[in-house]
């Protein structure tokens, strides 16, 4: 695919099933190559031979060229990846400095939550937490905090809980509060926070955009490229390292150009498993947007395009003992964490996260994955029958 300025705005199955477009000049490779240079030299008069390369920790053309496509993807102005979802997160975090205030929703991804509470806690940064499903609520938390960045995740992980994001991008933008949502578990695909009035939407590339759990990486899109937010996340990817490899980032890029079947069969098997568990006697729960019985239902419809994501939590009509029954049980679902990628997982968040927690004894939550629906029911038939 060659590139023409002429030619109509492509969608995005298209951008990314060619990569973003384009092939390597030198040699007409449809696949770029992995840049391995970590210097770039300048000529006899001491200027760069390429102006868009000095340092391997600054820029290349591989991450630029990635970094463009997701930009499409995400109607965003620029984009940055980072070597990890939490690099990216650090890098928003930063932008509040002493004295100022980071409103968060609870019940979020743990991570974030512990890292927000660790990093305000030593920087003299005001941390208040609360549940952005109450929308009148967290309206009147933003009133009373007066918080310089208000952080979401939409949907929630692991409680799958959507908050209204037009409505609170709203009150952000009137108190003047940097708005960034974490979308990872939706993707650029499903969720476009900046066409709903974020200022910045984040995603651990480890998950979904990868898709095959063999790396890690994130990547922090803003809707205003000149903005001084921004300008500080690209320093701060620059100065405190916090750079993808060019290796992952190939990695990355290939995996990128399956996101929309991906996407597609993911949001369409877990739509079918939630809908499956819900109907089945030994489940107490599902929690998953795409229900129409779901609290978040109205919210989800009205956000979100293509589906509704593919994570999704269950609450086992059990103790903790008959919820680790089901999970050992289970043969397709793999035991272990993360999200996003091919193959179906399982976990017990609560053996993770702890009593402290919160996090209800009989919850598990589901990544779900490219199988055949029919094998991913009938695991689940198999494992529910035990107790
Ligand atoms: N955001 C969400 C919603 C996540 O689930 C995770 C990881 O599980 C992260 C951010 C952190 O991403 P990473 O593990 O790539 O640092």
């Amino acid at each position: 695919m060659a590139e023409d300025a002429k030619a109509p705005a492509l969608h995005p199955e298209s951008l990314l099933a060619h990569g973003g477009g384009g092939f390597d000049p030198a040699t007409g490779a449809v696949v770029p190559p992995i840049p391995t240079a970590t210097t770039f030299v300048r000529d006899e008069n001491y200027a760069l031979v390429d102006g868009d390369h000095l340092y391997g920790r600054d820029d290349n053309a591989l991450f630029r060229k990635t970094e463009t496509l997701i930009a499409a993807l995400e109607g965003a102005g620029d984009s940055r990846l980072f070597a990890s979802g939490m690099a990216a997160a650090a890098a928003v975090v930063r932008t509040v400095k002493p004295g100022g205030t980071i409103l968060v929703q609870s019940g979020i991804y743990w991570g974030t939550t512990a890292f927000l509470r660790d990093h305000c806690a030593h920087t003299g940064v005001a941390l208040h937490e609360a549940d952005a499903a109450d929308l009148s609520a967290f309206c009147d938390d933003i009133a009373a905090t007066k918080p310089d960045l208000v952080w979401l995740e939409v949907p929630s992980n692991p409680y799958l809980k959507v908050a209204d994001t037009p409505a609170i991008a709203a009150l952000c933008q009137e108190a003047g509060a940097l708005l960034c949502v974490d979308a990872t578990a939706a993707t650029p695909l499903v969720l476009k926070p900046l066409a709903l009035g974020a200022d910045l939407v984040m995603h651990s590339a480890t998950k979904a955009l990868n898709g095959h759990s063999d790396l890690l990486g994130g990547v922090v899109s803003a809707s205003d490229k000149d903005s001084a937010a921004w300008a500080f996340i690209c320093a701060e990817r620059k100065m405190a390292g916090a750079v993808m490899g060019s290796f992952e980032v190939w990695l990355l890029l290939r995996g990128l150009r399956t996101l929309a079947l991906r996407v597609e069969r993911m949001n369409a098997n877990a739509m079918a498993l939630a809908e499956y568990l819900a109907a089945h006697p030994t489940i107490e729960r599902v929690l998953y947007p795409g229900l129409e019985t779901d609290p978040g239902h109205a919210l989800a419809r009205a956000q979100m395009t293509g589906g509704f994501g593919s994570l999704l939590s269950v609450r086992v009509k059990g103790s903790r003992e008959d919820t680790l029954k089901v999970t050992g049980a289970l043969s397709l679902f793999q035991r272990a964490t993360s999200l996003g990628g091919v193959e179906s997982l399982v976990e017990h968040r609560f053996t993770i996260e702890g009593p402290g927690s919160g996090v209800p004894e009989n919850l598990l939550r589901l990544s779900v994955g490219i199988e055949h629906i029919e094998d991913l029911k009938a695991d689940f038939d198999r494992a529910l029958a035990i107790i």
